[in-house]
């Protein structure tokens, strides 16, 4: 009697001894990396060619191309298990109403949609991350198709990424704490319509948005930055919010090492940026944004804005900037403070 339980005494150290080996195993693994790893070129690629393709033809906004880009992305949500937030339907349809700007005497002549996907948060699912791209562009003038494939074809890339990503950290069991939305807006060269449609109708209480990461243009290098393979501008990361600026910096400290350039967020910045996409629909709402931005360059608002032209290493790059920036709002503690008033 007396050895059996000795036996089992030995027996209970040793099996304790391994689980708690494998408990420092799983903390020293950093599953960031691992999932940052998820984001690759090839990946990548195929997403800019297939969204910036002759058959998309601009996607500009209400017509077919766009309509079938909006399918695409749909299709990538559905294959990565990325859920849809509305019933029964990745879109959040925009009637033509809405998809007017009287400023540029512009009005769609058929209804457009946004297109939403949702990784519910493990511990804080009402506190929603919004990461998101425009997938529109201006479609097809004087017969020539206008690519948009850095303007956006390679944010919206980066969007089905990170939902990837953030997909397979779920099913792995190592799913984000808090909620994460993917939003594609469209009407985004008419006017910010999809985004600004979005803040007056969301299908989310606007108040239970913690951030909005926007990611507009980032496959190539701007003029301001000739042959520099390693930067990309961050735009308005410290204007309400000191924390969202440093877990940004931080996140490129220990892991993609660019040069973070923020001539763009000077408050007199005649380009005027912070107010040119669709994150400022959030910021205007009091939500802290980051916008992802590689400058303007020779190509911009051009036919030739074609995916053979996407430096596709940088592109891979800073999709993992954002992707290392929102699993570190999505993941930590405490929610994001708005500071900066
Ligand atoms: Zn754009």
């Amino acid at each position: 009697m007396k050895k059996i339980t000795f036996l089992f005494i030995i027996l209970l150290v040793i099996t304790s001894c391994k689980s708690k080996k494998e408990t420092v195993e799983n903390k020293s693994i950093d599953f960031a990396l691992t999932y940052a790893n998820t984001i690759t070129t090839d990946d990548v690629e195929e997403h800019v060619y297939a969204i910036a393709s002759d058959e998309f033809e601009g996607r500009a906004t209400g017509e077919i191309g766009q309509k079938y880009a909006a399918k695409y992305l749909a299709g990538q949500y559905s294959k990565f298990g990325v859920k849809k937030y509305i019933e029964n339907t990745y879109y959040q349809t925009i009637p033509i109403e809405a998809l007017v700007n009287k400023k540029r005497g512009y009005a769609s002549k058929n209804p457009s949609e946004n297109v939403i996907a949702f990784i519910e948060g493990t511990e804080k699912p009402n506190e929603i991350l919004v990461i998101s791209s425009h997938y529109d562009h201006m479609g097809i003038k004087d017969g020539q198709i206008y690519y948009g494939a850095d303007d956006n074809a390679s944010g919206t890339t980066a969007v089905l990424e990170i939902a990837q990503a953030f997909a397979k950290a779920k099913k792995e069991g190592h799913g984000p704490k808090r909620s994460i939305m993917f939003i594609n807006f469209t009407g985004e060269e008419r006017g910010l319509l999809g985004s600004k449609y979005f803040a007056a109708n969301p299908v989310v209480p606007m108040t239970s948005i913690v951030a909005n990461l926007n990611i507009d243009m980032i496959g190539r290098i701007g003029k301001e930055r000739p042959n520099d393979e390693n930067y990309v501008y961050v735009i308005g990361a410290d204007r309400l919010s000191t924390e969202l600026h440093n877990i940004n910096e931080k996140a490129n400290e220990k892991y993609t090492k660019m040069d973070l350039d923020y001539t763009y967020n000077e408050d007199d910045d005649p380009n005027r940026f912070y107010f040119r996409s669709d994150h400022y629909n959030f910021a205007k709402n009091g939500i802290p944004i980051i916008f992802y931005f590689n400058g303007v360059h020779v190509d911009y608002h051009k036919p030739t804005d074609t995916p053979d032209k996407i430096n596709l290493e940088l592109l891979t790059k800073r999709v993992k900037l954002v992707f290392y920036t929102a699993w570190e709002i999505a993941n930590r503690e405490e929610r994001l403070i708005v500071d900066v008033k």
